[in-house]
């Protein structure tokens, strides 16, 4: 890889920014002080310092989230505030974007990673991976509902869930409950309940495959996924 390449991609400003850098001379490769852009290094092997610094070069970037309500599921828009908007500068330069979607107003876990293949593959309809959420229902949730979410629902435009796992929390005016999907269909937590006439008033995401929310994390704060996170995952 090009230093000029590796240096952008580490924050250390635009490639124009970073061929000044490399003439000043605050560049070494193993070192050797190095001022041309065009020069190659292999981020594995070689040692890159920036003043005297050490470059600590990785590719991918993996962060959870519980994500708060009010932030939408993207990587930038022109009047809303993104997931990507609440992240440091720091973690911004690798370009991160959300792994799946969850509503403006719901919470909880959230992948964020430039890993395309990862993202793919827990968002892969073919993948089945599982997604638990916590609800509170408008309305008493009952075994009819644990055994039509396990057969599958039909939606508003006539789609035809995979089966859910719905465990019920609590059961009154307002139910709580737990419901494990493998689909990721654009509301589609909401519009299971909708299909047996029941509203949620508060969806949180728990869980996505190996993946458990950290509950030590605020609604607005996150962190990086652990080595052991990121190997389950995978
Ligand atoms: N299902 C929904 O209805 N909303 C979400 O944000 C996620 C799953």
């Amino acid at each position: 890889m090009r230093i000029d390449k590796l240096l952008a991609n580490m924050g250390y400003g635009t490639r124009k920014e970073v061929k000044n850098l490399l003439k000043t001379g605050a560049v070494k490769v193993n070192e050797t002080p190095v001022k041309s852009p065009k020069v190659h290094v292999d981020p594995e092997a070689d040692q890159v310092t920036v003043q005297g610094e050490a470059v600590e070069y990785r590719e991918f970037i993996y962060l959870m989230m519980n994500k708060p309500d009010g932030l939408i599921s993207a990587t930038e828009d022109v009047s809303e505030t993104t997931v990507v908007d609440i992240l440091e500068p720091e973690d911004i330069i690798f370009n991160p974007f959300p792994v799946g979607r969850l509503d403006k107003d719901t919470e909880g876990l959230l992948l964020l990673t430039n890993d395309g293949k990862l993202a793919h593959q827990l968002t892969s309809p073919k993948k089945d991976v599982g997604k638990l959420y916590y609800a509170t229902i408008d309305g008493e949730v009952t075994e009819d509902d644990i055994k039509a979410f396990s057969e599958g629902v039909v939606l508003d435009d006539g789609y035809h869930t995979k089966p859910g796992r719905l465990t019920i929390l609590s059961s009154g005016a307002e139910s709580e409950i737990e419901l494990t999907i493998t689909e990721g269909k654009f509301h589609q937590v909401k519009r299971m309940f909708e299909a047996v006439g029941k509203h949620v008033t508060y969806l949180k995401r728990l869980k996505m495959g190996t993946l458990e929310l950290d509950e030590t994390l605020e609604p607005g704060e996150y962190r990086e996924l652990t080595d052991e996170e990121i190997t389950y995952l995978k």
